[in-house]
């Protein structure tokens, strides 16, 4: 019998009551003691498997309009019903046996073979290896794998892949890219919030060839490689628009002769199989042109394809909620389709959120990927308030003015740093990203309670002064703070007072609420 991705019990989840078990995906929206949240050995498996689910659902079972959407959010389709839709692409779904299998090349003669742990994303390339730096895994570690383990290692493996050498193709969006959707309450609630009715993903008219299933899933065919010379790329319009969801760059079959029975080294389970080897090969499938992940925020600039935002050193924070929550017209940076889906939606339907036990979160997740190297895997989670539509304009540009003010603040405070510790600032590029993480993190809570009180007193103009007053002095304050134990730190072999003293005025007038960049950039009302 054969390992299937939809009929096998294979997603680690928790349910209300905290229980944790192995679910099949059409369990996803069981109703007694419904399931709350993905519950993987691997922070970075919860984030492959999310998508695993929303892709399928998108491709499945999608609401033909908006009509369909709420209803199967207010209530849940039954898992037979669910059970239903996915046996039709069940075929596609087998990790191991002898034709087609998910994910993995259909012929791999010749390949080269590697180890199991190669398949996780932090394993480390040739050089990390030489370069003895591969502090994120000891090598070695995983040498056993069970195929739950398997399967979410290999979608995260293609949905991730960074540059790997030559003709090591990346995913569809780049290696390392940054997804956000929308967090619900329940599994079903998450995975639905980021679907999009079936008319968003109608096959491009262009090319007569596609084939609706056979050109979704890329491993039923043979691989459309990607050899120089002969190199053909592979854009929306050559696969189907769903493709986005199962993209394969990267050639792989795993070894399952050697399977046996023992530990899984990443989940700690005792398993009947266990993979310890796959093959592998270069020049996979090489996704270019304007595909568009509706998972992922974009900078889209004029004459350009879109470009998919990556992960970042340092992680996301509030600072990006302009082209993460809501679009940076200025710069070209739009959010995820399902995130401005999600505010069309409230805006068609006021009474969304009275869906929600509780308030819906932003969930972005990214690698921050060192070239072929993952150096961390980083998540973080915004709450998104409601905002009706009568109110979203004002609520949109006054929210870009606070975060355009703690940008500005933040600059401030790294450029008074230097100068009160060097005595020629500009000749210094020391790293003072310390700077910025201690800003961004000791002013969130304020910005979120900000957020709050605007959606009060959004109407009231004098309270919403005061409002953007206070947030300045939290800013400055806060921004003070940092100054002060920098600038003053004892271990520095040449401290001038005279210089931070300096510097520490400066600060304070260039953060002033009477400085007239900051009014102009916070929209402060003249006179005090
Ligand atoms: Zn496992």
């Amino acid at each position: 019998m054969s390992f299937n991705l939809i009929h096998e019990k294979w997603i680690p989840v928790r349910r209300e009551d905290g229980a944790r078990e192995l679910i099949a995906p059409w369990q996803i929206s069981e109703s007694l003691n419904p399931v709350t949240a993905l519950d993987a050995p691997r922070a970075d498996f919860n984030g492959a498997l999310i998508q695993f689910l929303i892709g399928l659902v998108q491709t499945t079972m999608a609401p033909e309009n908006d009509r369909a959407w709420r209803k199967a959010l207010t209530q849940p389709p039954e898992p037979r019903d669910l059970k239903e839709a996915f046996e039709s692409v069940s075929f596609a779904f087998n990790l191991d046996g002898d034709g087609a299998r998910f994910m993995q090349d259909l012929n791999l003669d010749n390949g080269e073979e590697k180890e199991i742990s190669a398949l996780l994303i932090e394993a480390p390339g040739g050089n990390t290896l030489r370069n003895n730096t591969d502090f994120f895994i000891k090598r070695g570690v995983a040498e056993q794998v069970c195929l739950s383990c398997v399967a979410t290692a290999l979608f995260t493996l293609q949905t991730n892949a960074p540059s790997g050498g030559v003709g090591h193709r990346t995913s569809l969006r780049g290696g390392g890219p940054l997804t956000t959707l929308i967090l619900g309450e329940f599994l079903w609630e998450t995975v639905w919030l980021n679907v999009l009715t079936s008319g968003d993903f109608i096959p491009h008219d262009g090319n007569s060839n596609i084939d609706e299933t056979l050109d979704i899933f890329p491993w039923l065919r043979a691989a459309r490689t990607s050899e120089k010379g002969s190199g053909s790329a592979t854009t929306p319009i050559d696969v189907h628009p769903m493709q986005v969801f199962w993209g394969m760059p990267r050639r792989i079959r795993f070894a399952l002769a050697d399977i046996q029975e023992g530990i899984c080294d990443v989940c700690g389970r005792q398993v009947a199989r266990l993979a310890r080897r796959f093959v592998t090969k270069n020049y996979g499938v090489n996704y270019e042109g304007a595909w568009m992940h509706p998972l992922t925020p974009y900078t889209e600039r004029e004459g350009e394809p879109p470009n998919p935002r990556k992960g970042q050193p340092g992680g996301v924070h509030y600072r990006h909620w302009l082209g993460l929550v809501q679009a940076d017209a200025e710069i070209g940076r739009m959010p995820a389709r399902v995130v401005m889906e999600f505010w069309e939606r409230q805006s068609k339907w006021p009474e969304l959120h009275d869906v929600f036990r509780r308030a819906p979160r932003l969930w972005a997740f990214a690698y921050d990927m060192d070239n072929m190297k993952a150096r961390c895997w980083y998540e973080s989670t915004m709450p998104l308030s409601q905002i009706s539509e009568k109110g979203r304009a004002t609520f949109e540009d006054v929210v870009a003015r606070v975060v355009r003010t703690a940008t500005l603040v933040a600059g401030n405070v790294r450029r008074c740093v230097k100068q009160a510790l060097f005595r020629r600032p500009s000749d210094v590029s020391g790293d003072l990203s310390i700077v910025d993480a201690r800003f961004w993190q000791g002013t969130e809570s304020a910005f979120y309670s900000f957020l709050r009180e605007f959606r009060d007193k959004a109407n009231d103009e004098n309270a919403l002064a005061y409002l953007k007053v206070d947030w300045l002095k939290t800013l400055g304050s806060v921004g003070e703070r940092i100054f002060n134990e920098l600038s003053q730190n004892e271990q520095l072999e040449i401290s001038d007072p005279k210089r931070i003293a300096l510097a520490a005025r400066e600060l304070r007038r260039l953060n002033a609420p009477t400085n007239k960049k900051i009014r102009d950039i916070l929209d402060l009302p003249k006179g005090k």
